[in-house]
């Protein structure tokens, strides 16, 4: 089995490319709840739904995130009753989070709630949301100086900061509501100790990885992983910069400076293997320094062949 730590958009391109990659092996998805958030009465989880749209083929491919071919009419019915709603929901995807929210409502788990979604999906990946508690990402951030609230430092929920702002202001600082009383779901901390491969994918390692991480008992789990040799971890840096999303202005203003190796610092713990992408082969050495491997291959998924060879690397990496 193997099993990958996921938040969206990115890791949702790496997992396209290990299904088709003809493993003949279970893969098993830990996914980020930290973005979770409840509008309208409904219970959203925006990384899940990125994988489970990704890997059912429904996926918008323009944004990399909800569904292709949407229709919006309930907003505009929001609209026409002076609501502004500013965080996107299509009429398709508000029926899922209709479900997911009644089933929860009704005593469900996540998880349970979650892998009912997947099958109905056909998503031929187990999918685990990362707790059946609620975590919530925390932004302490400078508010932009062209807002009502002038350049004030305000604590966002994660969706207000990532959509609401379009993750303009300036991270000081993240945390993870409810991370001490948290507990991760039973299923993420069998699949971490069955796994023959555990591999961090490429998405933001402060939003998304996280809180995977920060959750009670798992960065032992990984620790130890990573010593017996087993854990792989993937560069959402490429030549300094993020592929997409804000993290290397995070990194910047929360570590100094961002290119790959800063994300290599931060999963120094956690992972045995760091995969660099080829224009960032210089940095092997340096990073190797830290006591991880260090490898290099292409990692921009700019097609299903690249997030292929990119899943076989990581499940084959030494
Ligand atoms: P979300 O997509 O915004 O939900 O957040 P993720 O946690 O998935 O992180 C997105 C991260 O994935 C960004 O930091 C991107 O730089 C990175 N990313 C996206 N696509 C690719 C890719 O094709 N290759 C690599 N190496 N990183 C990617």
């Amino acid at each position: 089995m193997i099993a990958v730590l996921a938040g969206g958009v990115g890791a949702a391109k790496f997992l396209q490319g290990l299904v088709n990659a003809e493993l003949q092996e279970e893969v098993v998805v830990i996914v980020n709840t930290g973005d979770d958030l409840v509008q309208y009465g409904l219970h959203i989880s925006p990384d899940l739904d990125t994988i489970v749209y990704t890997l059912a083929n429904l996926v918008n491919p323009e944004t990399g995130w909800g569904v292709r071919n949407e229709s919006f009419q309930a907003r505009s019915s929001l609209q026409r009753l002076g609501d502004n709603p500013w965080f996107t929901l299509g009429d398709r995807d508000i029926g899922l989070h209709m479900f997911r929210t009644q089933r929860l409502s009704e005593g469900a788990s996540l998880t349970q709630v979650t892998a009912e979604i997947a099958k109905a999906f056909n998503v031929g990946v187990t999918v685990l949301p990362m707790s059946d508690d609620a975590v919530r990402t925390k932004v302490l951030a400078q508010l932009p100086s062209n807002d009502d609230r002038g350049d004030q430092i305000v604590e966002l929920d994660f969706q207000e900061y990532f959509v609401r702002y379009q993750h303009q202001p300036r991270v000081l600082r993240v945390r993870y509501d409810h991370i001490e009383t948290a507990k991760p779901a039973i299923a993420v901390e069998h699949a971490l100790s069955a796994a023959r491969r555990i591999i961090i994918a490429p998405s933001n390692p402060i939003l998304s990885i996280g809180p995977i991480i920060a959750l009670r008992g798992i960065d032992e789990q990984l620790r130890r992983r990573a010593k017996e040799g087993d854990v792989v971890a993937i560069s959402p840096i490429i030549a300094g910069e993020a592929v997409k999303g804000p993290l290397a202005e995070i990194l910047d203003s929360l570590m100094t400076q961002h290119d790959a190796r800063t994300v290599a610092q931060l999963y120094q713990e956690f992972t045995s293997v760091f995969i660099v992408d080829a224009a960032d082969a210089h940095l092997i050495d340096p990073i190797s320094t830290l006591g991880i491997t260090c490898l290099a291959t292409q990692t921009l998924m700019t097609d299903l062949e690249v997030a292929v060879n990119l899943a076989r690397f990581a499940v084959m990496a030494q």
